[in-house]
Order: structure tokens, then C-alpha cells, then sequence
């Protein structure tokens, strides 16, 4: 065999590699059989010391609410467990992620998502790639006044979320409204709501059953945003007050938590 056939192989059998490590890792989180393992990884998105100091504050139990959403929400569409997932916070990392490129070319996509991956996998610092893990990179930026953050993303393939977050306290909980909502990107859940930020009824409202303009109490988290009574689109003030809509359970396979739960012996 010529030295270039052989390349040509070796190449097919990582790219037939990552294929199957992609399957493998979706199958298991998505089967809900045992906690999502998660990782929070914090990064000074502005260099500025709010960041800084928010992150030296960090505790994986600023993260709690996360789980309790996911733990309240996934039991309502069957899943049993004793706690939904499991968050380890990491230490702060330098460098940050490479950036989505800005006008949506497909080719370009394609290919930042897999220097994305790549990356992901040299911060590990592991020579085994993390399967099942799923992998939060959280930047931090000191609010400022009418400065809206970069969007946030959640990648399926390769568990990734690339999360920009106020460094302020008094955000901590809408930052993890945020955080949820890409963590159900990288299961598989696809965003509710339309170009103009409003929620898509009625998979993306609460009570669905309600007509469209009738205002609610709680957002569909993939929306991120509620109708309130002055018929403005506003972020609710924390997870307690979102859930996950049958159409975002259904895109990530909640419906194996249901259908073990009560259809067996049927
Ligand atoms: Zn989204």
C-alpha cells in the first residue's frame, strides 16, 4: 500500500471515529438513565475585574438551580432519578473558544465547528476525548449599560456550550436560565422563538393550551422568554419560572423517560 492510501485510511478511520463517538455519547445522554454529567469551565471574557472577581467567587453550587430545573422538569415527562445531573466546576482557563463565523456560511460553519471540537479536546488536556461529558465554557463580561453580550451557542455534536454571562451577581440566576438553555441545545432541543426574540406559539409558551395572547406565568426555556401582561417578550427572573415544553421533551428524547416509566409490562 502507498504511503498516500495509507493516510487516505488513516484519515477515514478518525473521521468514521468521530462519527461513532458522536452516536455513542447522544445515545447515552439522551437515553436519561443516569445523571448528565456536566462540566463547567469559566473564562474572563473581557479581562475585566468584575470577571475576575466573579470567578473567584464561582461555586459549583451556584449552578444548583440548574440542576433543580432539570430534575423537576425531566420528572414531569417520566424520567426517575435522584438527582438529573451532576456539575463539576473546573478551574478558569486563558484562552477562549474560536468564534462562530459572523455571516452564517455554511462551509466556514462547518469547519469552525470542528476547530471548535478541536479545541475543546486540547483544553481537556486528556489524551482520551471526554464521551458523554458535557462541556460548558462560561464567559464573563462586566455588564455595561445598553451593551448586549455575544450570542451564546450549544453545539450537539461534541456536547458543547460556549455561554456568555453577566459577571454580577444579580445576574447569577438569569445567567443560568441561559446556561440551561444551551445545555438543552447540546441534547438536541432547537430554540423556540422568532427573529424578533418573541416566543413561537405554542411550542414556545407555557400552558400551550392558553391562546397566544393571553399573558404567562412561566417561559418555555428553549424560547428563554415569557408574554408579560404589557405583551412585551421579557426573560423570567430565574429557572423556577420556566420549563421545558412538550415539543423541546419530545427533541430530546424525553419520551424514553416516559415510555419506561409507563408503558412497561404493557
Ligand atoms: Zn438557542
Amino acid at each position: 500500500m502507498s504511503f498516500r492510501r495509507f493516510r487516505i485510511l488513516v484519515l477515514l478511520g478518525i473521521f468514521a471515529g468521530a462519527v461513532g463517538l458522536t452516536w455513542l455519547e447522544q445515545t447515552m445522554v439522551r437515553a436519561w438513565r443516569a445523571p448528565l454529567d456536566v462540566t463547567v469551565i469559566p473564562i474572563n471574557g473581557d479581562g475585566s475585574n468584575e470577571a475576575a472577581a466573579t470567578i473567584r467567587a464561582l461555586r459549583a453550587s451556584d449552578f444548583d438551580d440548574i440542576g433543580a430545573f432539570m430534575q423537576r422538569e425531566t420528572a414531569r415527562y417520566g424520567v426517575v432519578q435522584t438527582r438529573a445531573m451532576q456539575v463539576s466546576l473546573l478551574p478558569e482557563i486563558r484562552e477562549k473558544p474560536p468564534a462562530p463565523p459572523r455571516d452564517g456560511n455554511v462551509l466556514k460553519t462547518v469547519f469552525w465547528s470542528l476547530k471548535l471540537r478541536w479545541w475543546v479536546y486540547r483544553q481537556s488536556g486528556q489524551w482520551l476525548p471526554q464521551i458523554g461529558t458535557i462541556k460548558l465554557f462560561v464567559l464573563y463580561h462586566a455588564p455595561q449599560d445598553g451593551v448586549a453580550l455575544e450570542h451564546s451557542l450549544g453545539l450537539q455534536k461534541g456536547l458543547i456550550g460556549v455561554v456568555h454571562a453577566f459577571a454580577s451577581a444579580g445576574q447569577a440566576r438569569q445567567n443560568n436560565i441561559v446556561i440551561a438553555h444551551e445545555l438543552l441545545h447540546t441534547l438536541g432541543a432547537t430554540d423556540k422563538y422568532d427573529a424578533e426574540g418573541r416566543p413561537i406559539y405554542p411550542q414556545g409558551y407555557a400552558e400551550p393550551d392558553l391562546p397566544p395572547g393571553v399573558p404567562r406565568r412561566d417561559a418555555e426555556i428553549m424560547a428563554g422568554r415569557l408574554l408579560a401582561p404589557s405583551g412585551r417578550a421579557v426573560m423570567p427572573p430565574s429557572l423556577e419560572r420556566c420549563v421545558i415544553g412538550a415539543q423541546t421533551a419530545y427533541e430530546i428524547n424525553l419520551d424514553e423517560g416516559f415510555r419506561r416509566r409507563f408503558a412497561s409490562g404493557g
